[in-house]
């Protein structure tokens, strides 16, 4: 018998209509994979669903009769969406020990998997439904034709969300390249193979981008971006891997060969093709060789950095390939370092406060803590700047501890003063949250101010989330077990593993900025802020937005079924007298 097998007309496979041809085609059939050891099973499966159309596509049938066989076809195959399984077949516990397999030696975490089986006493453990992500099961009486088209559904709505959230933690969507994450894996795997020899990685920077962009606007900003990844595309060829790493960079990998400076820098001489115009831009490029990096993936990505940074220091639209000498400007960093000493000593340093609202009812929920540095000529140095270097310095353990004790300090004045519901939320760095003090220093600030444990809300980003699984969800639950509530930052930004995520105990997600400023209506898109609602939802999470600046935004979020948000619409992040004169505006404290 023919293992793969489609039904009806739907073994034509269509390719996506997209306009990008020289993308990988895309499968336009769900596959399911039938797993059973009774061939009546498979038929009375795929007639059930023959010619159905499920979210808007016609499904295709692999079968397996044992367990060996699903294994042979899970690793050959591609794309399988779900996997009906059957709980018995040569032995007791084939099916479970398959599901093990799948999970844990396939490493296959995005397909569905339904179990069924031919008794109810068959069922499988909670823990083990929720060990190996196991979607539904059923008792194979259960499954009629409408009870599975519905089944199928839901998982394959499952499939969709999490191929959505791969999609975004590892391609950039403007120019479907892959993005910083997925390069710096790309790195890794090639530093893992002995022959690194003559490889080479540019980090290639478009000079002046954001002028671009403010005096064209961001539409015509991304054409240009997509003009420069299709010329860079066309004329490397398929040996050079191109990446797109942040908004104006780009990142190549290859031999020397490929990798020729001048030769790139020479593809910048003729103007791109933007709309009706011709644009003329320059590019900067930073080099280094692969033998030459210490480290991993995001060592090279550094040093190419650096290399870059003294490219257009020197002159723009030039090129320096990273020596050992360079090292990392360490005077830059000493000054920067000393000021930060000096501004903790100094009193320099200070909280604002910004409100997070209610989307439905306008009204304050809570509030974020920020931290400001106002340097000695009274300008600010930006978080971006001295968080990192706070965080690389261990001075971050110092500033989060001042910061978590001063903001519940801060809450337990305001509970005092009626707002007895107001959140607030600290932000908490990797350094901080993996230092072994951590847990003790919360429970201290937590006694020492008397407020509601639920009340504070500790925000971790995406990254930290998903650092090592087992430290993160041990700390994260003893976290929880003290009553505080738990936020993923920047959320969309991340390596985010949706497996992971489900097994962590946090209460929200907060969607990142950017992702908000593309709900409007000149800019496509959007459906990112949106998958992360939904996804939100389905975990049983609350869903926040941060970055909201207007109005169509903010609507856009509430049609989305989005909880709360946070940005410039409602306020800027304040000084405390100044949240508490808003929060009196536009909320009314609960007196007791
Ligand atoms: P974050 O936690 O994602 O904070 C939100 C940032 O968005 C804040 O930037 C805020 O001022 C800004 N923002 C809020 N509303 C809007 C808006 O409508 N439009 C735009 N364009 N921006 C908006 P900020 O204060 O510069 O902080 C930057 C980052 O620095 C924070 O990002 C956070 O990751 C970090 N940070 C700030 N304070 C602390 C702290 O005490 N500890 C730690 N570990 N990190 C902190
Ligand atoms: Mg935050
Ligand atoms: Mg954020």
């Amino acid at each position: 018998m023919n293992a793969v097998q489609s039904v009806g007309d739907t073994d034509e496979l269509l390719f996506a209509d997209d306009g990008q041809d020289d993308q990988e085609p895309v499968r336009s059939a769900w596959r399911i994979l039938i797993v059973d050891d009774e061939p009546d099973v498979h038929r009375a499966t795929t007639f059930a669903l023959s010619g159905v159309t499920i979210l808007e596509q016609p499904l295709e049938f692999l079968h397996a009769y044992s367990a060996a066989q699903a294994i042979d076809l899970l690793t050959q195959e591609n794309d399988i969406a779900v996997v009906l399984l059957d709980v018995v077949m040569e032995r007791e516990h084939a099916g479970l020990d398959l599901v093990k397999t799948i999970r844990n030696d396939l490493k296959l975490s995005d397909v569905r998997i339904i179990l069924r089986t031919g008794q109810p006493g068959q069922a499988p453990e909670i823990e083990t439904i929720h060990d190996y992500d196991i979607n539904d099961y059923k008792t194979k009486s259960e499954l009629t034709r409408t009870k599975l088209f519905a089944t199928i559904t839901s998982a394959l709505r499952a499939y969709r969300q999490i191929r959505a959230l791969d999609e975004l933690a590892f391609y950039d969507r403007l120019s479907r390249l892959p993005n910083r994450n997925r390069f710096i894996d790309l790195i890794d795997a090639q530093l893992q193979h002995e022959e690194v020899g003559n490889q080479m990685i540019a980090i290639l920077d478009i000079d002046d981008f954001s002028e671009v962009n403010d005096a064209l606007g961001h539409q015509q900003g991304d054409r240009l971006l997509q003009a420069v990844a299709e010329r860079l595309r066309n004329s490397l060829g398929a040996g050079v891997v191109l990446a797109r790493i942040g908004g104006d960079t780009f990142g190549l990998m290859g031999s020397a060969d490929t990798i020729d400076p001048v030769g790139i820098l020479d593809l910048f001489q003729d103007p791109f093709a933007v709309q009706d115009d011709g644009m003329v831009v320059t590019a900067t490029l930073g080099l280094v060789h692969l033998s030459d990096v210490r480290g991993d993936g995001m060592d090279a990505l550094k040093d190419a950095n650096i290399a870059l940074k003294r490219a257009k220091k020197k002159r723009r639209g030039d090129y320096v390939v990273f020596s050992n000498e360079m090292g990392f400007d360490i005077r830059e960093r000493v000054r920067l370092l000393r000021g930060l000493r000096s501004a903790v000593d100094n009193d320099r340093l200070f909280i604002v406060y910004q409100p997070q609202v209610n989307l439905d009812t306008g009204r304050p929920v809570g509030m974020e803590a920020l931290l400001r540095w106002r340097d000695g000529d009274g300008g600010f140095v930006p978080p971006e700047q001295f968080i990192p270097l706070a965080e690389t310095s261990g001075l971050i353990m110092v500033l989060g501890d001042w910061v978590l004790r001063s903001a519940c300090h801060e809450l337990s004045r305001l509970q005092s003063a009626g707002w007895s519901d107001l959140r607030m939320s600290v932000n908490v760095s990797l350094i901080q949250f993996r230092h072994p003090s951590f847990l003790d220093k919360l429970r201290a600030a937590l006694q020492d101010t008397g407020i509601e444990p639920a009340k504070l809300e500790l925000e971790i980003t995406e990254s930290v989330a998903m650092e090592d699984a087992n430290f993160i969800l041990d700390t994260l639950t003893a976290i929880k077990t003290m009553g505080v509530s738990i936020a993923i930052d920047d959320f969309g930004t991340g390596y985010s593993s949706l497996s992971q995520l489900r097994q962590l105990p946090v209460d929200r997600l907060k969607i990142e900025r950017v992702f908000v400023r593309e709900l409007n209506p000149e800019v496509q898109g959007g459906h990112i802020a949106n998958m992360v609602v939904e996804l939100g939802r389905n975990l049983g999470m609350t869903v926040i937005a941060e970055g909201v600046e207007d109005e169509q935004q903010a609507k856009a979020l509430q049609a989305m079924g989005c909880h709360e948000a946070q940005g410039f619409l409602y306020a800027h992040p304040l000084p405390m007298p100044e949240l508490e004169a808003w929060l009196l505006m536009h909320g009314k404290p609960t007196l007791h």
